[in-house]
């Protein structure tokens, strides 16, 4: 096992990896910027390093002050959370470089994940089911040929998009050039690489994915789904386990085709499949190589610590147990608490003046927020997540409502107000939802898209 892992990251992810390295008896650095000083994932840290201003790139993206701070503090494995340097595998690679564990899948497979083409190509030669789509596209003319192939709509995605960003849908034959230099653009702004290629559009489908767990060493499982239908601007708002969709035929099936696939592939770590689902098929859109926000939901329906798992893997160990060992009790949601007005989601930064996080059985809350915490304008609104367990999705919702009503954040707006109105639509009651259903419904909940 590791003597002292530095976390290269922020907010509630910082304090959830802290929180593993506790119970496993491993020292733990934090890092953070000057905005953070105060912030509550360095101050339950044994130790920490300020690396630099608050813009993420002087800080939690400096690549250099990060390998330094485990220099510094003797830190001999680094936990990268998710986003930031999560899915960089140059960083795991320098890390490698000095002798630092990077908790993580190797630096090849965050590299062929991260190409979301290449991604494709993989997933379909080990088995799993893909979207019709493109390669690499060049010029208009080559694209309208490969729109015309996969029939519209289709849509227009960056090879190395992240976030919903340099995603663009064409209707129709006229719109494809303006969505093919949109999505480009936003691509190279965002990304630094303006590849796009195309996928057909599907239109009602439901977002399931596939939690795998695997040691390099041969051996991987998979922890069932999670639905994440629920979206925003591509963004994930709700998620939660099992999917109301899937049967247990259908769960076993594209669980045992993931987990096959990962032992082709050697895979190390922690890793998210997802797939768009829709008339009873799975649609591989993208691998994520490390741990998601939502991963707290697959932890209260298995009983597992991923992160626990995560960081042991990562430090030589094999799995620590068989797909058979499995087992899945119950159901799990997770509402994304976001500093940001509930009716135009426009970011809400500023002093925290009350907090109460509700309790009681079944209730978790991963949040580094408290009384007197200021939310420092430069980062992602999460402030926290709510999560609820129960024997059956109907307990689960009822309780959601409980634990909802208990929760306060005063002094800046949360999205908690959603969530209230969300719960008592009868589609959502029912388990019956699309990508589209809360876009399509924000007007009614009394929120603008
Ligand atoms: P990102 O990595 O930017 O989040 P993804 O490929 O994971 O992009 O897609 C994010 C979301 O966009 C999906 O959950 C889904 O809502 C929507 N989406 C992506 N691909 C398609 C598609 N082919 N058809 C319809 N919706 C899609």
């Amino acid at each position: 096992m590791f003597d002292k892992i530095l976390i290269a990251n922020r907010g509630e992810i910082a304090l959830r990896v802290e929180r593993a390295c506790k119970e496993l008896g491993v020292a733990t650095v934090a890092v953070h910027s000057t905005a953070d000083a105060d912030a509550m994932h360095v101050r339950l840290a044994d130790e920490s390093v300020c690396i630099g201003a608050p813009p993420a790139k002087d800080s939690y993206l400096n690549i250099p002050a990060i390998v330094a701070a485990c220099e510094i503090t003797g830190a001999d494995a680094v936990h990268p959370g998710y986003g930031f340097l999560a899915e960089n595998a140059r960083f795991a690679e320098i890390l490698e470089e000095h002798a630092i564990t990077f908790i993580g899948p190797s630096a090849e497979h965050v590299r062929l994940m991260g190409d979301k083409i290449q991604a494709k190509e993989t997933a379909r030669s080990l088995g799993i089911p893909v979207v019709p789509g493109s390669g690499p596209v060049g010029d208009f003319e080559e694209a309208r040929a490969l729109a015309n192939d996969i029939g519209y709509p289709v849509l227009v995605k960056a090879a190395a998009g992240g976030g919903g960003r340099g995603m663009k849908l064409a209707l129709f034959e006229n719109e494809l050039e303006p969505a093919l230099a949109t999505a480009r653009n936003e691509a190279r702004a965002a990304f630094g690489d303006g590849t796009v290629y195309l996928e057909k559009y599907l239109a009602h489908p439901r977002h399931i994915e596939v939690q795998v767990l695997a040691d390099g060493q041969g051996n991987a499982i998979h922890l069932g789904e999670r639905d994440c239908s629920l979206q925003r601007r591509h963004q994930k708002l709700w998620e939660e386990a099992p999917s109301p969709a899937l049967n247990a035929s259908e769960r076993v099936r594209i669980g045992e085709t993931v987990a096959e696939a990962m032992r082709a592939l050697s895979y190390r770590g922690v890793g998210t499949v997802e797939f768009l689902y829709e008339g009873g098929e799975f649609y591989f859109i993208e691998m994520n190589t490390r741990l998601q926000v939502e991963h707290t939901i697959t932890e209260m329906i298995t009983g597992l610590d991923l992160v626990i798992e995560q960081i042991r893997i990562a430090a030589g160990a094999p799995l620590s147990l068989r797909q058979e060992d499995v087992r899945f009790d119950g159901h799990a949601i997770e509402c994304r608490i976001n500093a940001e007005n509930p009716h135009t989601f426009r970011p809400s930064p500023g002093t925290i003046t009350h907090f109460h996080p509700p309790g009681g059985l079944g209730v978790r809350v991963d949040s580094g927020a408290y009384a007197g915490y200021t939310i420092p304008p430069y980062y992602d609104s999460l402030i926290g997540k709510l999560i609820v367990h129960a024997r059956t999705r109907n307990e689960c919702l009822m309780r959601l409502k409980r634990a909802l009503g208990e929760f306060v954040v005063d002094g800046i707006e949360t999205t908690i107000p959603l969530f209230t109105s969300l719960i008592s639509e009868p589609d959502i009651v029912d388990g019956n939802y699309d990508i589209h259903w809360l876009e399509n419904h924000l007007a009614k909940l009394g929120a603008r898209g």
